[in-house]
């Protein structure tokens, strides 16, 4: 039995005769940014899209809650109010701190991007993202869990089963059936749909992990995200202080609060052999007093997830399936940042799967689906494979301090870099600093 009632199947533009047997013309799995983005962009082409979300929002999601100019323009693009007014907190550019230096660099003005990055609780940004997807057309059932995928007999994903509390789900049964001719794995960084279908993980390419807490701070309102380079067991400085594995952030959240956590590299030799939550408490005892870091001024407990880099889990599109966002391990590896990409691959899946649709089954059907990793190539392939090597390098603590020493005393050079870590630049008409970044992304072959 299908869970969706005759009446309510799809008259999509989209869909050709013979796959009206279906549900929905696409089933999206999970609604995050990635999620929610691809739903929103598929429902605007007049797709019928059906979102699967196993929670029930507004719900908390582990995050640094901070974007990037990079991800004011995804949210922008989607018709989103970023305004202050409608409560987003903007920030004007990223504060350093390592080597005992404190450098202020503004994100930069160009033509691909605004010159503000944003703050947000992820429980409110999910929430006006889902909301964005539904208000163009997705139907969003929440509560309801997928299990697994559902397989034709040529080994094709036909649809998916789940677990649903759902008003429109209507059945007795324990685990029912949703069929679509596509389905978009968007559950994040379990990635447990592609792990089902036999996806495995790439060790060899970058993984983080990032725990977070917030704190009730003075330091609330601030108009630069502040990242550290260093994170120092004692005093910053002092001969009896030790350097402990990773890099820190302070995101002022404006509210009362700030978002304090850290994240881990594979490439560091603490990986995975450390308690990082006590690693956050150990940084910030040595963080001064008045800024409130302390377990007095804690709301909630210290939370992690990992942080699934460079393309660590592909191929992209494989029988009938996209990996969409952290499921197709899209984080930057250079910073750390999700949302962004998660909402760009989200959109670079939906252009797929409309060009898709509009074929009849078959292999001009497969070409235009072999479109999606071929954008998330195009796009990122090169600029993640010289991530990989940014992330091995810095995972050597002696490589990362001699960047630190040697590059932060140099503002024309660090702007540089912040254009090349926070992937701002522009590809065309841009000034030297972009043309390196372009030249550098051209000449690197495109991971896949
Ligand atoms: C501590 C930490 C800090 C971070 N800080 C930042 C930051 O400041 N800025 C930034 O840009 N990125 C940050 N990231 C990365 C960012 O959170 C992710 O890259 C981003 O959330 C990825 O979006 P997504 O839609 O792919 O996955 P998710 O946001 O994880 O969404 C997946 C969705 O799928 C649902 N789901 C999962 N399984 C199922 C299932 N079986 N059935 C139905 N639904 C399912 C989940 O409930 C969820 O709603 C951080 C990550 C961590 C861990």
């Amino acid at each position: 039995m299908t869970a969706v009632a005759d009446a309510d199947r799809a008259t999509s533009p989209g869909l050709v005769p013979e796959d009206k047997k279906y549900d929905a013309d696409v089933i999206v799995i999970g609604a995050g940014p990635s999620g929610s983005a691809a739903a929103y962009w598929l429902a605007t082409a007049g797709l019928d899209v059906l979102l699967l979300e196993k929670t029930t929002f507004p719900r908390e999601k582990v995050c640094g809650d901070g974007l990037t100019p990079r991800g004011t323009r995804a949210l922008v693009d989607m018709g989103i109010d970023v305004s202050q007014e409608a409560g987003w907190l903007h920030n004007k550019g990223l504060r350093v701190i390592g080597g005992g230096l404190r450098l202020e660099l503004d994100w930069p003005e160009l033509a691909s991007f605004p010159s503000y990055g944003l703050v947000r609780p992820r429980a409110d940004l999910d929430h006006l993202l889902v909301q964005q997807a539904v208000k163009a057309g997705a139907r969003l059932h929440e509560q309801t869990s997928v299990t697994g995928p559902v397989m034709n007999s040529q080994g094709r994903v036909e649809g998916v089963t789940a677990v649903s509390r759902h008003a429109e789900a209507r059945t007795d049964k324990t685990e029912i059936t949703y069929r679509a001719p596509l389905v978009l794995a968007c559950d994040g960084v379990s990635g447990r749909f592609g792990l089902a279908l036999g996806h495995q993980r790439n060790d060899k390419r970058p993984m983080g992990v990032a725990v977070r807490r917030y704190y009730n701070s003075p330091r609330t309102n601030d108009d630069y995200l502040e990242s550290w380079l260093e994170l120092w067991d004692g005093p910053p400085g002092a001969d009896d202080a030790k350097l402990l594995p990773g890099y820190g952030w302070i995101f002022g959240m404006g509210d009362g609060t700030s978002n304090v956590g850290l994240g881990v590299l594979n490439s560091s030799a603490g990986f995975q052999k450390t308690n990082y939550r006590e690693l956050l408490t150990r940084w910030l005892d040595h963080t001064p007093e008045e800024w409130g870091f302390r377990e007095e001024n804690a709301i909630g407990t210290t939370q992690g997830a990992g942080l699934p880099m460079g393309f660590n889990r592909t191929p992209h599109y494989q029988n009938g399936v996209l990996l969409v966002g952290d499921s197709g391990g899209s984080v930057n590896p250079f910073n750390g940042e999700g949302i962004p990409y998660a909402m760009e691959s989200g959109k670079f899946a939906a252009e797929a799967v409309i060009q898709a649709l509009a074929r009849p089954a078959g292999p001009s059907r497969e070409r235009a689906l072999h479109g999606y990793p071929a954008a998330m190539a195009a796009e990122w392939g090169a600029y993640y494979r010289l991530g990989g090597v940014f992330v091995k390098l810095i995972g050597n603590p002696a490589v990362m301090r001699a960047c630190t020493r040697h590059g932060l005393p140099h503002p024309r050079l660090m702007k540089f870099v912040l254009k090349l870590l926070a992937n701002l630049s522009d590809p065309r008409d841009g000034d030297a600093s972009d043309r390196i970044i372009t030249a550098l992304t051209r000449i690197t072959p495109a991971l896949k």
